[in-house]
């Protein structure tokens, strides 16, 4: 059906998806950071000489109006318009997406929002993104930013906790980006406690009930379930997964959920937000997902 790519940051992964939406790998590279042929390059080599369409998932995001790439961490793709450079050069159909777009897509169609008519995904790691798919369709919004409900001011409204105000980014202060994911983590323990801490042992000594710990988590949790709630709100979603590396903790999803329920206008009586897998293996069959509904019959 498919050649897809999963394109990092520090790698490239490409894989033969077919109607299964089995990803079968074809390789993986290091990503070329610098030298925007070279980069192509690397991506044409891996999709070989057939003529399946491409489908592409990065770490950036897409603008739907004109194509142009915004990927901070692959700096010679920024303001590129890869899917049209890809096409004239190779002669193939090419579609890119934002890698939370295509977990989304993955995750609502073979993942835990399989079978639910609305999917909002969200990614939890060194940062924070999400995207919502309704009916199986994802939806891309004017600018190609539905979804991403970390660039927004962060608040504490439950616990009045004065949070630091770091510059996020996207180019604004104080977005829950800056506390929402790893590296807020330990961002706001070093604010509220004074210690420096590594996201691992903040949650080690949170599940211990170490006092400095107690009171990070219940901020951050604060922060990011009043921003999940928000959101869940706007959306009134059948089902929340969570990937990413903080999600590999399961008594933080557990927390939470029980914040964002707790915070909702709509009362839940069974979780809402889930636990799950990201890894580039969901970014290769959205991606495929992405060209099937956008370049398939
Ligand atoms: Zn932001």
């Amino acid at each position: 059906m498919a050649i897809a790519f999963d394109i990092g940051g520090t790698k490239i992964a490409a894989a033969k998806v077919g109607v299964d939406l089995v990803a079968n790998e074809i390789g993986r590279v290091p990503t070329p950071t610098r030298d925007y042929d070279a980069f192509c390059a690397a991506i044409a080599d891996l999709a070989g000489q057939g003529d399946e369409p491409i489908g592409i998932s990065i770490a950036g995001v897409v603008d739907p109006r004109d194509g142009r790439l915004t990927v901070a961490n692959i700096p010679c793709a920024d303001g590129k318009t890869l899917a049209a450079d890809l096409e004239a050069s190779l002669g193939r159909r090419v579609r890119v997406l934002n890698d939370a777009k295509a977990f989304a897509l993955a995750e609502a169609t073979v993942g835990l929002g399989k079978g639910h008519a609305s999917v909002f995904a969200v990614i939890i790691g060194t940062g924070i993104g999400g995207a919502f798919v309704l009916n199986g369709r994802l939806v891309m919004g004017a600018t190609g930013s539905a979804g991403e409900w970390g660039h927004g001011p962060a608040a504490a409204a439950r616990t009045c906790a004065a949070l630091p105000i770091v510059r996020c980014g996207c180019g604004q202060p104080g977005c829950v980006d800056t506390l929402g994911g790893a590296r807020g983590l330990e961002r706001l323990h070093r604010h509220l406690c004074g210690v420096e801490a590594d996201t691992p042992a903040i949650l080690a000594a949170w599940q211990q009930g170490e006092p400095d710990a107690v009171r990070t988590l219940d901020v951050y949790l604060d922060v990011v379930g009043g921003a999940l709630a928000n959101t869940v709100n706007i959306l009134d979603p059948d089902i929340v997964p969570i990937g990413g590396g903080l999600a590999r903790n399961a008594a933080l999803v557990a927390a939470i959920d029980a914040e964002v329920r707790s915070r909702t206008l709509g009362r839940r009586a069974t979780a809402l937000c889930l636990a799950t897998e990201t890894g580039p293996e969901k970014g290769l069959i959205g991606a495929a997902i992405h060209v099937s509904e956008t370049l398939l019959p």
